[in-house]
């Protein structure tokens, strides 16, 4: 399928974008000589640019977002019907999206209770910092406020979130950081930082270190992402999460998971912690939200911490003293209950599965062929290819090696990511994530491409 574009002047919309967008994470030096790529229309897993080439997107819109794929209209449908009914009022009332979606949410996730709406993944996980702090000021006289983050995960671009990148590239240049925030070592196996049989536990065990170091009376949070997106597609092996579960409650230590990116069935699951029978103080959640067809975000907690914030109700600051404008807009919790809706009734969380699978063993089987490729892992449709230049020695390929494959795949037509200037030394890893709806035939489409590509750029 190729769509007719003609009606549009694109070569304009080309210049006005060069003139005038400035693109994210974009070095612009490079459109002084090349084209900025333009997105015009989207089907399923297919984008079309402005010049008409047509791509298969394994990535799911750059940035794990489109997870029921592009050109959705009872989505489109269901949020115009909703925007001129009631588009927006300020979430300090309610709207009918904003209660159904949260109703609908929380049976998803027993245990937890409160939906509090927000518009990104980072604002969503700064309202557990200030909830944390804040809890810490009423009920901990000022102690328990620092919050723990760990190596390789990252949670968001705000100057409090950066100071909780373990993607140091990325807070580079950014600071002075507010204080309070404490980093803790990562969980890879593949890149170990002990030589032991029980890593997973060991992993965890090196929480607990850093928290007596601090003392836990300093602590009040720790955040983690389930499975680590951009520091690399981290699956935490056997035995971490149990361990973390029991530090974090032998401490008194709230635990912040932030499924950012792997929330709304990205890993075969509604959510990536379900996996492993984690019972969380604290869930973000954002880009699958609604796939990217409205912008939402939101921070679920428990009746137990909800409660902390309206104990004394004759204290006029007692209550959370927080307001997201945009959290007000119905666009999102509208799209929001829709995308839950087609996951359910496509049975999406098993097709995830189902193609994480195939995908797994078609990378795995790549191995055979590919020496470059150290290390394949993932979980659901949120793979990552660690590639090396030595598989011995498992020195990692440079980035910019890295970069050339992605590249190589973009010229067949296949979007796929890598790690990029995050981690020094460490930006060697390839991310796929399709949309959850991927076929067979679209995932063996998606690993032939890497396969070509691997040939090409790495002999
Ligand atoms: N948490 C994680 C795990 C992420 O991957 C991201 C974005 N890549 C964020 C938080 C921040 O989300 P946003 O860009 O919507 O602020």
């Amino acid at each position: 399928m190729s769509l007719d574009h003609s009606v549009n002047d694109l070569s304009h919309v080309t210049e006005a974008d060069r003139a005038h967008v400035w693109h994210h994470l974009s070095q612009h030096k490079q459109y002084e000589t090349v084209d900025p790529r333009i997105f015009v229309e989207g089907k399923g897993l297919r984008l079309w640019d402005a010049k008409g080439r047509e791509y298969i997107d394994a990535v799911s819109g750059g940035v794990w977002t489109v997870n029921v794929g592009y050109g959705r209209e009872s989505i489109a449908n269901a949020v115009r019907d909703q925007l001129v009914k009631l588009n927006y009022y300020a979430g300090a009332a309610g709207t009918v999206p904003g209660a159904l979606f949260a109703e609908k949410l929380i049976e998803k996730m027993p245990g937890l209770t409160r939906v509090y709406y927000s518009n990104s993944g980072s604002e969503a996980n700064e309202k557990v910092y200030k909830m944390v702090r804040q809890i810490s000021h009423r009920h901990h006289g000022g102690k328990k406020s620092k919050i723990l983050f760990r190596e390789r995960d990252y949670h968001g671009t705000t100057i409090a979130t950066l100071a909780t990148s373990g993607q140091f590239q990325r807070a580079e240049q950014y600071g002075p950081f507010p204080e309070g925030f404490v980093i803790v070592p990562h969980c890879l196996e593949y890149r170990a930082q002990w030589d032991v049989a029980d890593y997973g536990r060991r992993a965890a065990d090196a929480i607990e270190e850093v928290i007596l170091r601090e003392g836990p009376d300093t602590i009040g949070a720790l955040v983690l992402e389930p499975i680590t997106a951009g520091g690399g597609v981290i699956v935490p092996p056997e035995g971490y999460w149990p361990r973390v579960q029991e530090i974090c409650r032998q401490y008194d230590i709230l635990l912040h998971i932030d499924e950012v990116v792997c929330g709304l069935g990205r890993t075969g699951t509604w959510f990536g912690y379900q996996h492993y029978g984690i019972e969380p103080d604290f869930v973000t959640m954002a880009k699958g939200v609604a796939s990217g067809y409205a912008a939402i975000s939101c921070t679920v907690t428990t009746e137990r911490v909800f409660n902390l914030f309206k104990d004394d109700a004759s204290d006029p600051l007692g209550y959370f003293r927080d307001i997201s404008t945009f959290g007000g807009c119905t666009a999102g919790p509208t799209a929001a209950l829709e995308n839950m809706r087609i996951i359910e009734e496509e049975g999406l969380l098993e097709n995830t599965r189902l193609m994480g699978e195939r995908c797994l063993a078609n990378l795995r089987a790549l191995m055979d062929r590919h020496a470059v490729i150290g290390d394949v892992r993932g979980k659901g449709l949120f793979l990552g290819v660690e590639l090396v230049a030595d598989r011995t020695t498992r020195e990692p390929l440079p980035e910019k090696q890295v970069q050339a494959v992605v590249a190589e795949c973009l010229a067949q037509g296949v979007i796929i990511g890598a790690t990029n200037r995050s981690i020094p030394g460490l930006n060697n890893t390839l991310c796929l994530s399709p949309a959850l709806i991927v076929t067979a035939e679209e995932i063996d489409t998606i690993t032939g491409a890497i396969d070509v590509a691997l040939t090409r750029i790495c002999g």
